[in-house]
């Protein structure tokens, strides 16, 4: 699983550029408010400087009425004196009024009563180039003229600055005189403009270069000087208002609004942090989940235990790798499939799915599991074990059920073969005993055949004294009494075989023709196949090479098939006919091996029955012992040869074993 979308560095390099792009939005948000400000200061100053170059205008146009009001009083000197008085007492800005005739000669003048007459000290002069020029604008435009402002020394070695206006006096249509008043600039300032703008900012006139005439205002205060102008544009003159403030230049937190931004970005930068912090600690709680996920995972791979989780409705909603390995179906084969699951023998479909509503009932499972039959994507059915356990999720509530599956097909097939060694390991023991039985049989029946063979010669013995008597009874009897005596020898061999056998000994080969093994054999088995009405065929080339054997032995193996076949032919059939044959070994021209038959027309051997054909005491007949066909195999096998049987056509078996040639 893949967690992290960016590279350690290339994530870092994102955080170091959002920082950047905050800080750098921030300050320009700051600096953005200080201008803002700054600009807010400029324009109120801008406004109070227009302000009070408007009240200046409006002034000094209420004083030009008040002017014209004292041109058309009653022109004897007393009067104009006493209303020129009384104007200067209102005007305290202005400093001295004349009346001059047209050509400019003063003819009265009154100065300020606020302060010593300001033109006592250097005079008058009536050509002054400023009152020329005012009252030349005067006349040209019959109104108000304003001349230059000048600078008056005063006899206390201080100056002042005096702007003259000039008025025409117009009697029936011609200048008659004029009137000319003196503005002392500073008083203007001081009486024109509205106290609360100069409360806090310095108002002053200025020249066009700048040239300061003029001042009035608070007191000077901070470093940043702002500063508006206006121009005051009289007729004849054009001054400049200059206003300055010394509101100081706006800091870092100049107003509310610069601080609310930095607040907010402050907070902004805080989140931003916090934010940060928090997504490390995701990634860091993120990369936990991953790193138990991974560890959780790689358990469940490694598990040889098939897992498997199922939702309340039987859904299955997990399985782990081991689980498909099992059952042979891909994860996304079984997941999302309900009842009944893919891996449900069909014949098991039923009570499986009982088995499942009874579970979703909410009845818990047995904690020591279930066994039960599950079925690969083959068809196969194997054996498992299942221990079921509920499926809680994070808050405690039951979602399904998860299943831990054991396969236990392995373990119940080495459980069967142990039971099948166990089977085996008995009819040994069983055989072991039969050994001992035989050989304790053939020590004991030893003896009474000694007596039966010794009886024998005694009786010939006898016999040839009575034969003087009777020849031809006494031939018979002699006759009968020897096969009593061969029979009892061979009866003490076959038993020294058995006993031979039993322990284990070399047993004493020999070389004979297969035609007299054949013939030995013969008696006995004629001897049967007359009770049981079984006709007997021999097929034995006289050419054929001897065998090298255990003669005993092999006769045994011979007479334990003859007497099978003939009782596999029941009383019904019909040509009851057993043949026995020898020829050379079909397998093996080269090599030297003959092979005997054994064929009968009986009922066959059924095909349970030809699988357990040869295991100890396993027989069908009511009598038997189950010994011979097992017995049979080991001796043709301890002499290098093969036991096997086939159908005979048209009904019945053939048994053949192979022996080597001498
Ligand atoms: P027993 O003869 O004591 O039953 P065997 O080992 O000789 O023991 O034979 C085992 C079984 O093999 C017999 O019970 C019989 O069912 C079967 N069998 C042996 N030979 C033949 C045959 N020629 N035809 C049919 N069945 C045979």
């Amino acid at each position: 699983m893949q967690i992290s979308v960016f590279p350690h560095g290339r994530r870092w390099v994102l955080w170091a550029l959002l920082v950047v792009l905050v800080l750098s939005m921030l300050s320009t948000l700051v600096w953005l408010a200080g201008r803002y400000e700054v600009s807010q200061v400029q324009s109120r100053l801008e406004r109070d400087a227009a302000e009070a170059v408007n009240d200046i205008r409006t002034a000094l146009t209420r004083n030009a009425q008040s002017l014209q009001a004292l041109q058309y009083a009653d022109h004897s000197s007393v009067s104009w004196a006493q209303d020129a008085q009384a104007l200067l007492r209102e005007h305290r800005e202005w400093l001295r009024l004349e009346l001059r005739d047209p050509n400019l000669q003063v003819i009265k003048s009154s100065d300020t009563p606020f302060s010593a007459p300001v033109f006592n000290h250097f005079g008058r002069a009536i050509d002054q180039p400023e009152v020329v020029q005012a009252c030349g604008v005067a006349r040209r435009q019959s109104g108000p003229g304003y001349g230059a402002s000048t600078y008056v020394p005063q006899h206390d070695g201080l100056g002042l600055e005096i702007m003259d206006v000039c008025l025409p006096v117009i009697t029936e249509g011609q200048i008659t005189g004029y009137t000319v008043a003196s503005y002392a600039l500073r008083e203007m300032l001081v009486n024109m403009v509205a106290t609360q703008l100069t409360r806090s900012q310095e108002v002053s006139f200025t020249e066009a270069d700048g040239t300061r005439l003029a001042m009035h205002g608070g007191a000077r205060r901070g470093s940043h000087v702002f500063i508006a102008k206006q121009l005051l544009d009289l007729p004849g003159h054009t001054m400049v208002l200059r206003m300055d403030s010394w509101r100081g230049a706006p800091n870092v937190f100049p107003n509310v609004l610069t601080a609310l931004v930095t607040a907010m970005a402050i907070a902004l930068v805080t989140v931003l942090i916090m934010l940060a912090r928090d997504m490390r600690r995701r990634q860091r709680v993120e990369l936990d989940l991953a790193n138990a996920l991974a560890f959780r995972k790689a358990m469940e791979d490694s598990l040889v235990t098939g897992l498997r989780a199922r939702d309340s409705q039987g859904r299955i909603t997990y399985v782990n790798p081991a689980f498909c390995e099992m059952v042979g179906f891909a994860s996304k084969e079984l997941v999302g499939c309900g009842i009944p699951a893919p891996y449900w023998p069909p014949e098991m479909v039923d009570e499986y799915g009982q088995r499942q509503a009874w579970r979703l009932a909410g009845n818990a499972p047995p904690r020591e599991g279930v066994e039960s039959v599950f079925m690969r994507k083959n068809g196969e059915r194997f054996a498992v074990m299942i221990f079921e356990a509920p499926l809680i999720n994070a808050v405690g509530e039951q979602t399904g059920w998860m299943g831990a599956v054991l396969d236990i097909s392995e373990q119940r097939r080495v459980e069967e073969l142990s039971r099948a060694s166990q089977e085996r390991l008995q009819a040994t023991a069983r055989l072991a005993t039969v050994g001992e039985m035989a050989s304790l049989l053939s020590h004991e029946l030893n003896q009474p055949l000694a007596a039966i063979s010794s009886y024998a010669s005694g009786s010939i013995n006898l016999l040839q004294e009575a034969a003087r008597k009777d020849p031809q009874l006494a031939e018979t009897l002699s006759l009968a009494i020897q096969r009593i005596a061969q029979q009892a020898q061979r009866a003490g061999k076959v038993i020294k075989s058995v006993h031979d056998f039993v322990r284990r000994r070399d047993q004493a080969r020999e070389t004979v023709k297969p035609r007299a093994l054949l013939d030995d054999v013969m008696p006995l088995v004629i001897l049967q196949a007359r009770k049981l009405g079984v006709r007997v065929v021999v097929q034995c080339p006289a050419d054929l090479p001897a065998v090298f054997c255990d003669r005993t032995m092999v006769e045994q193996v011979l007479l334990n098939l003859a007497r099978n076949g003939m009782q596999a032919m029941a009383d019904d059939t019909l040509h009851k006919v057993l043949t026995l044959g020898v020829r050379p070994a079909a397998s093996s021209a080269t090599s030297r091996w003959l092979e005997f038959t054994v064929a009968d027309v009986g009922q066959g051997i059924a095909e349970g029955v030809s699988e357990k054909l040869f295991t100890p005491f396993f027989t069908t007949k009511a009598e038997g012992m189950g010994l011979g066909l097992s017995l049979c195999r080991t001796v043709v096998e301890q002499h290098g040869g093969f036991l096997s049987h086939k159908p005979n056509t048209p009904c019945g078996t053939v048994f053949s074993f192979t022996l080597p040639q001498s």
